[in-house]
């Protein structure tokens, strides 16, 4: 069977949720034993987001062949527990930068380089570049932002262009639109979805499908009538409605026939029913925990959640195995002082520091850990927050009272923290730091170990600073211990304490690894400390858990 491609559009306004829609279609086509993945293409000039802010763009996902690259792709890994790389997000960044290297070096010679054919040419050839594989049977490609907006039209003309090129049946068109209900007129509208497809047919992108995303259900008659004006059968108008968690959203499309209708419309050879037993037991778990606990994320950015986004997801991941729902408290790091320390952290059974950049907030980063240290509540530290364990051990234990990282002070006398080696040469901020799936051998006697399981490790990082050698006895000799290194470069990956009950800092990112198949073992033994520590202190509140789930 040759590779087929679902196209995945969105209309009328952003945040839809588009990538969870491709992400449960993806894991329902997998459940049915089809070979999928997904592709993000996005609009936006700069190469990736790695050079953004949390702020403008959430998190910057990083895949094991170091792409720093748009937060979707962690959906779908979370959901269909697979790699995606460096070939899974295109951004238009990209294509023009690869498209004018190109006529530099003459490989356009004699021809004006335009957008059409150039550019478009230069889209399609990133998607068949998976698709030609041989690897899938089904490549879903997302577009990424909102049909009309004058940026996405090369790619829209692109994906029409698929089409041709690789045969109408060997491709599908699902626009993923708003239907918004007006409480004083009290009923649904279909205006603004009917003159969204008509933006795309201008284009000559006609949807064979439409994901209709409402607050209210969809009946019979609005069905009937988006279907009438917006050119599709009526069972090709499938509801999107909220949902308590995005791990309900494959069941709800399940419900609503998207997967078979994608099945029938397209000829896949695929089971008839999707395999989601496994599946359903994380949402048993996610939706009926028997217990709660509250854990403190402390970072700077904690205004918009989605910069600490696969955090978030690895704590319910992991809270699923301790049949725990994790209850997530903010923490502004900005906000925090030695004197509100205490008040802001009560009732937390455990503390993240999150990872970041700059020195904005890192006092109170500062605070906050050696609170967990003394109070000996579960830490777990990542990327900048293990940096920031380092920096408080060396100040507060080691009596380094000016201990500092070079990032926030660069001319410090005692930099625990520095940039590393091969940093010091780069200029070049895009695409320059430490990144993608790097080797860390683990030590026998340690909690890593334990979690893991295993004793060399594979995990993803993005950084320039990294624990100063030179430091590396003096930290020892204090008590703080060394538990993960890279063989290659000696570069220290995870710090624990020994007199502690679950006190870890790693240098990469393990929650951009966790999955709903794979919870990641760290989370998991963080959340179990937590658990541990809030029924000591009586802070753990119990909920009905799978009792409830038998009645309802
Ligand atoms: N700013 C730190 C560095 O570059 C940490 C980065 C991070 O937390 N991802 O090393």
């Amino acid at each position: 069977m040759s590779c087929k491609y679902i196209i995945v559009t969105g209309g009328v306004t952003s945040s839809l949720g588009k990538g969870i829609i491709c992400a449960s279609l993806g894991k329902l086509l997998a459940a049915r034993g089809l070979r999928v993945t997904i592709q993000k293409l996005d609009p936006y000039i700069n190469v990736d987001p790695g050079t953004m802010n949390p702020y403008e763009h959430g998190e910057v996902y990083v895949t094991n062949d170091g792409a720093e690259t748009d937060l979707d792709l962690g959906h779908y890994e979370r959901f269909l527990n697979v790699s995606t790389s460096q070939k899974n997000n295109v951004t238009t960044g990209r294509i023009y930068y690869d498209v004018i290297s190109k006529e530099r070096q003459g490989a356009y010679l004699g021809q004006t380089v335009q957008v059409v054919p150039h550019i478009t040419d230069e889209i399609k050839s990133r998607v068949r570049a998976i698709g030609d594989t041989g690897e899938y049977d089904v490549v879903i490609v997302e577009v990424g932002g909102t049909v009309g907006d004058i940026e996405g039209l090369p790619y829209i003309e692109a994906m029409r262009q698929l089409r041709y090129d690789v045969g109408r049946k060997n491709t599908l068109s699902i626009h993923l639109t708003y239907v918004p209900y007006l409480k004083a007129a009290g009923e649904l509208k279909t205006k603004p979805t009917q003159h969204s497809v008509k933006t795309i047919l201008e284009i000559g992108l006609q949807p064979d499908i439409l994901v209709c995303r409402a607050e209210v259900p969809i009946d019979r008659s609005i069905r009937r009538k988006i279907a009438l004006f917006c050119n599709v059968d009526d069972e090709d108008v499938i509801a999107s409605l909220d949902a308590p968690s995005i791990y309900e959203v494959p069941q709800l499309m399940l419900d609503e026939g998207l997967d078979r209708r994608v099945i029938e419309r397209m000829e896949l050879q695929a089971s008839d029913e999707p395999d989601l037993v496994n599946w359903n037991k994380f949402l048993d778990a996610v939706k009926y925990p028997g217990k709660e606990i509250k854990i403190a994320l402390v970072g700077k950015y904690v205004e918009h959640k989605d910069a600490y986004l696969s955090i978030c997801e690895s704590f319910i991941h992991a809270g699923a195995m301790n049949d725990c729902k994790v209850e997530l408290s903010w923490v502004q790091s900005d906000d925090l002082t030695a004197k509100n320390v205490e008040s802001k952290l009560k009732g937390v059974s455990g503390i993240l520091v999150a990872p970041g950049f700059g020195g904005r907030g890192v006092e109170g980063k500062l605070h906050a850990i050696e609170y967990a240290r003394t109070q000996k509540i579960p830490f777990f530290g990542i990327c900048l927050g293990m940096q920031c364990a380092v920096i408080e051990y060396a100040r507060n234990v080691c009596g380094i009272s000016d201990a500092n990282s070079t990032e926030f002070e660069s001319s410090a006398s005692n930099p625990v923290i520095d940039l590393m080696a091969e940093q010091k040469k780069i200029s070049e901020l895009g695409g320059t730091m430490r990144l993608g799936q790097f080797e860390c051998k683990l030590n026998e006697d340690s909690k890593a170990r334990q979690a893991y399981g295993e004793q060399v490790i594979y995990e993803r990082h993005r950084h320039r600073y990294e624990l100063n050698n030179a430091y590396v006895e003096q930290l020892k000799s204090s008590g703080l211990k060394i538990t993960g290194v890279n063989p290659a470069t000696n570069l220290v990956e995870i710090v624990e304490l020994a007199d502690h009950p679950w006190y870890v800092g790693v240098q990469f990112h393990p929650e951009l690894k966790s999955s709903v198949k794979e919870p990641h073992p760290l989370f998991v033994k963080f959340v179990e400390a937590a658990v541990d520590y809030a029924q000591d202190h009586e802070l753990i509140k119990n909920l009905p858990g799978r009792k409830m789930a038998e009645q309802v």
